[in-house]
């Protein structure tokens, strides 16, 4: 991805810098060639002749979000079997590079993948570094694995339809390996697993369900690991959660019911976990306009209490969180991400600038780039948001575009109210 050439200067606008320090009021940020050399009080920054000068008017200069579970091939569906049968991978490509612009649009600067259809992550990575299309710098995921009759396999066999662009389904270790060894081959760098079901199969795969054995999951985690490849795992019930970090999987999604036991193993390895809890709350509160059955909608709710108490845990205990997750379905369309930042200071209870924190470094920390990204500070990427107005104050004011001055990466401006629309 091209770096801005020349020195930047961003001020007249207090920093939240990413780390969970107070935010320091009339600050500067500079970018020499796409990279930050000065970020802190103004009062005390080098002086920049020649700079181009980005005025935050009195707002926020904060880093560039990070979803850490997006699914840019998700095409804001109704029903999980909309996603393998209603479009071919040719149209569901050309969604997946509209939802990536959507979400440079919305401030995320970087994105790690939860999970994609066909190879569509691998290729649409090069393309947003190659600068082709423009997008969040993306940890790409691939097809995803999941036991034979757990909550991927959602498709009856009399229908006699496979699921080879969405998912494997695996019986058994050895195949399990298989299945790890085609990623591989496909590029992807996260290997996305389903060692547990979700209250949106209520009937033989919720919540409370484990989707794979052990065995499989160990087998997937030994054979990702020799190729370099990390693990992840849709997480709910307590046991696919102890299963997922005994076999050594690398972050854990949601990691709902989350024991003692669970929460010790994840801090002794230091396990990354991204909740995806605002989709939760969502499909309880606008679910039912879209059929989903009462018996769903109230698993959702038992997994949105469960699910933002492990949050409060790993926060207390000191673990590593990342936000985001699961945008893409008709009741939490894409550009409506940054909700989930809303979500955890109003109904999960934390902190804004903690919020911040895990939206932003904590996402960066989930995609092993921390030292490129995630904060506002010297010797990191110009991966920069401008905001109209105090987000400390109202965090709410991030989910609405229009109060996004300046989406930067490298020192680029991709968006934001102060680039002129473009013209067709
Ligand atoms: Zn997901």
């Amino acid at each position: 991805m091209k770096l801005q050439p020349g020195i930047t200067v961003v001020k007249n606008g207090q920093l939240v810098d990413g780390t969970g320090r107070p935010a320091i009021p009339n600050a500067a940020v500079i970018i020499t060639d796409g990279i930050i050399s000065y970020a802190g009080p103004a009062a005390e920054a080098p002086p920049a002749p020649e700079a181009r000068i980005i005025d935050a008017g009195g707002g926020t200069i904060m880093p560039g979000l990070v979803e850490a579970h997006i699914h840019l091939t998700y095409f804001n569906v109704s029903e999980l079997q909309d996603l393998d049968i209603k479009f071919p991978v040719e149209y569901v490509t050309l969604q997946s590079a509209v939802n990536a612009k959507t979400a440079l649009e919305c401030g995320y600067t970087s994105a790690r993948s939860g999970g994609c259809l066909h190879n569509i992550d691998v290729w649409m990575k090069k393309a947003i570094e190659e600068d082709m299309i423009p997008g969040p710098r993306l940890s790409a995921s691939g097809r995803e694995i999941c036991g034979a009759g757990g909550l991927m396999d959602w498709n009856p066999d009399f229908r006699r339809i496979g699921m080879e662009g969405i998912v494997f389904i695996v019986n058994g270790p050895e195949q399990a390996r298989s299945a790890v060894r085609k990623l591989v081959k496909d590029g992807i760098e996260w290997v996305k697993t389903y060692p547990t079901g979700d209250a949106a199969s209520p009937d033989i795969n919720d919540h409370h369900t484990l989707c794979m054995t052990f065995e499989e999951m160990h087998a997937v985690v030994a054979t990702a690991h020799n190729h370099g490849l990390k693990v992840t795992g849709h997480c709910r019930a307590t046991e696919g959660i102890r299963n997922a970090l005994k076999a050594g999987y690398d972050a854990i999604e949601h990691g709902t019911f989350m024991d003692d036991e669970c929460l010790d193993l994840l801090l002794k390895r230091n396990v990354p976990m991204c909740p995806g809890l605002g989709f939760e709350l969502f499909s309880v509160q606008r679910g039912k306009e879209f059929g989903l059955s009462q018996r769903v909608l109230d698993g959702h709710q038992e997994t949105l209490e469960a699910g933002a108490e492990s949050c409060r845990k790993v926060l207390k205990a000191g673990g590593t969180l990342g936000l985001g997750g699961d945008y893409g379905f008709a009741w939490t369309p894409h550009g409506t991400y940054a909700q989930e930042l809303t979500f955890f200071v109003n109904y999960v209870g934390f902190s804004t600038l903690d919020t911040i924190k895990w939206a932003t470094l904590g996402g960066a920390k989930m995609m092993g780039r921390e030292k490129e990204i995630g904060t506002l500070e010297a010797g990191k990427l110009g991966d920069v948001l401008v905001v109209k107005g105090d987000v400390l104050q109202d965090i709410s004011i991030l989910e609405n575009r229009d109060n996004l001055l300046a989406v930067m990466q490298g020192g680029v401006v991709k968006a934001g109210t102060l680039v002129k629309p473009a013209s067709f």
